[in-house]
């Protein structure tokens, strides 16, 4: 076995706390087979890299699929918490289908189940003029019952992910999280992009997730 410091997911102490180290395509690819194989994993991801930042996971026909964006290589422990995390996700079989399923299924139930007592609420309660409110800012209600719903679900995941990391001794560092917001800060999001995100709030804040470390 390499000797190379991306390798080293077992030495805590070890990270670089501002020195940007630059890793290798292999040496990124050694550690996910290292973490695959200490978490027991049946079925090991078939890595891909595209261009960009991040990672993520998807089941595809023909097996997992880790799709990593090659600007982690830039930076060691961005490399370490990217993997570390999407394994994470593999780990608590976020991608299975059965999961995309129930989470559905749920959405299905919750979402109708929230408006009609909302609706309920509003013709009992307020009125010819609370109706007409209902009316109005149904929209908006409809977006902020969902984006309720998208935190209670998926941003458990998220933080689930982050756990599976820290415990492979690949943590979401104070500085990373610093560095992700920045980049987020920086980002040119056009504003549908920016509102589709508010809407959907699939993860956490990063300085939520850096200050469960
Ligand atoms: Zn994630």
């Amino acid at each position: 076995m390499s000797k190379s410091p991306a390798l080293s997911a077992g030495s805590a102490g070890s990270h670089p706390t501002e020195a940007a180290q630059t890793v290798t395509q292999d040496q990124a690819e050694d550690l996910v087979r290292l973490i695959v194989a200490r978490a027991g994993l049946a079925e090991s991801p078939h890595v891909e890299w595209a261009a960009g930042t991040g990672g993520s996971v998807r089941r595809s026909r023909t097996g997992i699929r880790l799709s990593l964006g090659r600007e982690i290589l830039d930076d060691e422990e961005d490399m370490r918490f990217t993997i570390a995390h999407e394994l994470g996700h593999i780990v608590a079989g976020h991608s299975e289908l059965r999961t995309a399923i129930r989470t559905l299924a749920w959405l299905a139930v919750a979402i109708p189940a929230a408006l009609l007592s909302l609706i309920a609420a509003g013709l009992t309660l307020w009125g010819t003029h609370g109706r007409l409110a209902l009316v109005k800012f149904a929209p908006l209600l409809i977006i902020l019952i969902n984006r309720l719903l998208i935190r209670r679900m998926l941003q458990p995941r998220e933080l689930e992910a982050d756990d599976f990391a820290t415990q492979q001794q690949c943590p979401l560092t104070a500085r990373l999280a610093e560095r992700y917001q920045e980049r987020d800060r920086m980002e040119k999001a056009p504003g549908p992009a920016r509102l589709a995100r508010w809407a959907y709030p699939t993860h956490p804040s990063w300085a939520a997730r850096a200050s469960r470390q």
